[in-house]
């Protein structure tokens, strides 16, 4: 391990020089005006980012589990069905914080690699009355990206709530909350909003708002009740003095570079550029021989990789990898944990992050035996980035 080894997992990320400089800046207070003033300019460029002119941000300390836990512990009341559209790992843990706070919860399923059929949300929703139905934008254990959009319409035209788990595709995946009706999404500040862990990001949408102020039972955590928090996230929107519980000064001060940094480059080219390093990715990988977790082009992410190993290499590939200065993950998925590894590419990703990591892979293939032709992956790649 050097300090110069390059962080390609899906989160924490490898972040920008001028996002870990403002941690070192003196400590500042929680009213310090220059603090009010970036915490407002966090939620004014979360709305961008969401693409959510009407929703209302909450930026609480925590990870992205929290954000989950928030979305359920305030739109849901014990007994009202939830359904989630399942497509691995994390949409089994939004079925357990649903479940935790007293929500009846059914799935519709894919196995691993897959996203559930617009006909099987369709036939889900339809039977029984849901409260919301939950997704996975990108399943950070599959490395798949569900057709948010066109679920989310499904949801809409049944009257039922969508929120969208995008911990591991906002600021990176195409997401417009507002044209894609989307009620509810949320994130953790360390995925591809390029910060530092331990923020939890979630806007709510007017309708998500209409019904948690339509509840009749109070939230079941103090901590997670937007109604503790609404009023302290206006007052600081209008960069006022207000306490609920002490905001995490410095990271919202790194969120707000980041925030500033993402919104520079637009998120179109955002996008875009996501789309093209992830395309150079698999390009490499493809002709490394490698199989993708994803059953489909279409349902692969832009921001993380899922990659079986080839004949003959096991789980040992990882610390080969990092051996050759890239540190990539595991497998997450408890069915397939020991058969593929993942390889990260969000936040400031760019070409030379690209190269080094396939080429990081190649000589670690080929030094575990595995068939593979030394310099064919970063040719691949090379290529695909001209
Ligand atoms: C990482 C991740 C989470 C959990 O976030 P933490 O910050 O680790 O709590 C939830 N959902 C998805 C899709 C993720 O990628």
């Amino acid at each position: 391990m050097s300090d110069r080894d390059l962080l390609m997992i899906p989160g924490p990320i490898e972040l920008e020089p001028s996002v870990l400089a403002v941690l070192g800046e003196r400590q500042r207070g929680h009213l310090d005006p220059v603090f009010m003033k970036r915490f407002s300019r966090v939620l004014k460029g979360l709305r961008e980012v969401f693409r959510a002119p009407t929703a209302q941000p909450f930026v609480l300390a925590g990870s992205g589990t929290l954000a989950m836990e928030l979305a359920a512990a305030n739109l849901v009341q014990p007994g009202e069905a939830a359904l989630v559209v399942n497509t691995g790992y994390f949409s089994d843990r939004m079925g357990l914080a649903l479940t935790r706070h007293g929500a009846e919860v059914a799935h519709v399923r894919s196995p691993p690699g897959a996203a559930p059929s617009l006909d099987e949300v369709k036939k889900a929703l339809a039977s029984q009355k849901f409260k919301v139905m939950t997704v996975t934008h990108v399943d950070t254990s599959t490395g798949v990206l569900a057709p948010v959009q066109e679920y989310a319409a499904l949801a809409r035209e049944a009257g039922v709530l969508s929120v969208v788990d995008g911990v591991c595709s906002v600021g990176a995946e195409a997401l417009d909350m507002d044209a894609w009706g989307v009620d509810c999404a949320l994130t953790g500040s360390q995925k591809a909003l390029g910060a530092p862990p331990g923020l939890a990001v979630l806007l709510a949408g007017p309708r998500a708002m209409a019904a948690w102020r339509a509840r009749t039972q109070p939230v079941r955590s103090l901590y997670l009740d937007f109604g503790e928090w609404l009023a302290i996230h206006e007052a600081y929107e209008a960069e006022k003095p207000s306490y609920f519980a002490t905001p995490p000064v410095n990271l919202l001060a790194a969120l707000d570079v980041s925030v500033g940094l993402i919104l520079a480059e637009g998120m179109p080219a955002r996008v875009a550029r996501h789309v093209r390093m992830a395309n150079a990715m698999r390009a490499a990988f493809k002709a490394m021989g490698l199989t993708t977790l994803p059953v489909s082009e279409g349902l692969a992410a832009h921001t993380l990789s899922a990659l079986y190993y080839p004949a003959g290499v096991d789980a040992a590939l990882v610390k080969a990898v990092a051996a050759q200065g890239v540190v990539i993950a595991g497998g997450l998925h408890p069915e397939l944990k020991t058969k593929y590894f993942r390889v990260g590419h969000m936040g400031a990703v760019g070409a030379n992050d690209v190269l080094a990591t396939v080429s990081a892979v190649e000589r670690a293939l080929v030094a575990s035996k595995a068939a593979v032709e030394p310099g064919s992956g970063v040719a691949a790649a090379e290529r695909a980035l001209a």
